[in-house]
């Protein structure tokens, strides 16, 4: 392992195109709303920004966007923070696009239409890259074939890292090549079939894969491996903002940790004070702090 850790995150890259609206429209209803934002998102693309930005990872992506301006902008949002993009194809399909209204009450809609997305592929030289990482992270915004066939690439001893959102069914084949499973308090229960408490979701998910953790927002996470006590972390307490991508900048900051060598609950720690600082910003790759802030934050 070199010092830093190498991290590769296989996931989705989509340009977020947001307005605020007085309220969300209904079945069939037109509304004005306010200005359009757009701003570079989706879950692999932010938790690779997270990675390397915010944990210091040499980090790289392999995703893939379209030959279009939106994928101009993943791509250079991504080298902004760091991340290697040599492995981002450059597909014949728009770049994934997600249409976000955002209520005053910060209720929202969302729609994503995946596009470039669905083409994302674990050929040769991204085998070889996943060979060399220390840790693996991917999401479930990609084909969920895609995902198996990055587990299959990694080396021995290497740690294979979902964060499963959104929340679906999973294979058999690809559970028993998870070493880490990382969920909200909602796909904790849609994926142990049991509702409620996070710990009895935790302990039902412990049966297939060896870690869990679950985020609880601005409770905190819950950290669960077989044979050891859960270890709660809580969050640290900061006037939020916007809380979109908290759970991207969680898993990027962790999937860090791990490749450096820490402990999960010492990871988590380290991931929750990023995700701390960048619910205390708006937007995602530019809400992301730098491994300095989050010091800072810690002390
Ligand atoms: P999203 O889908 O919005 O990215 P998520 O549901 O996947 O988020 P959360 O559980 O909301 O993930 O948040 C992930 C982590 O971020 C939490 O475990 C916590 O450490 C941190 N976090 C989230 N919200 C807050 C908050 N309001 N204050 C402090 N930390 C927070």
């Amino acid at each position: 392992m070199n010092s830093s850790g190498r991290v590769v995150v296989v996931g989705s890259a989509n340009v977020d195109l947001v307005v605020d609206v007085p309220r969300l429209p209904g079945g069939g209803e037109t509304i004005l709303g306010g200005q359009l934002r757009r701003s570079p998102g989706g879950k692999g693309a932010n938790q690779a920004v997270a990675a390397a930005r915010a944990g210091g990872a040499d980090t790289t992506f392999v995703g893939a966007v379209g030959a279009d301006e939106s994928g101009d902008l993943l791509v250079g949002s991504l080298e902004w923070a760091g991340v290697r993009t040599d492995l981002v194809d450059r597909v014949e399909a728009a770049t994934g696009t997600a249409l976000i209204t955002v209520s005053p009450d910060g209720e929202n809609t969302i729609v994503v239409a995946p596009g470039a997305n669905t083409h994302v592929e674990v050929g040769a030289a991204q085998a070889n890259r996943i060979a060399a990482a220390d840790v693996v992270l991917a999401q479930l915004e990609i084909p969920v074939d895609v995902v198996q066939a990055a587990a299959a690439a990694r080396r021995p001893g290497a740690l294979m890292a979902l964060n499963a959102a959104p929340s679906r069914d999973l294979p058999a084949d690809l559970w028993d090549a998870l070493d880490l499973l990382i969920v909200n308090e909602h796909e904790a229960a849609d994926l142990a079939a049991v509702p409620g408490a996070p710990d009895a979701a935790a302990r039902a998910l412990l049966r297939r894969v060896p870690a869990v953790i679950v985020t609880l927002g601005g409770d905190g996470c819950l950290v669960a491996e077989r044979d050891r006590e859960p270890v709660r972390v809580p969050a640290i307490r900061v006037e939020a903002v916007d809380t979109t991508g908290a759970g991207d900048t969680f898993c990027g900051v962790l999937a860090a940790g791990l490749a450096r060598g820490l402990a999960l609950p010492d990871a988590a720690r380290v991931a929750s004070a990023a995700a701390a600082v960048a619910v205390t910003r708006p937007g995602t790759h530019t809400a992301v702090p730098t491994a300095d802030e989050i010091g800072a934050l810690e002390t």
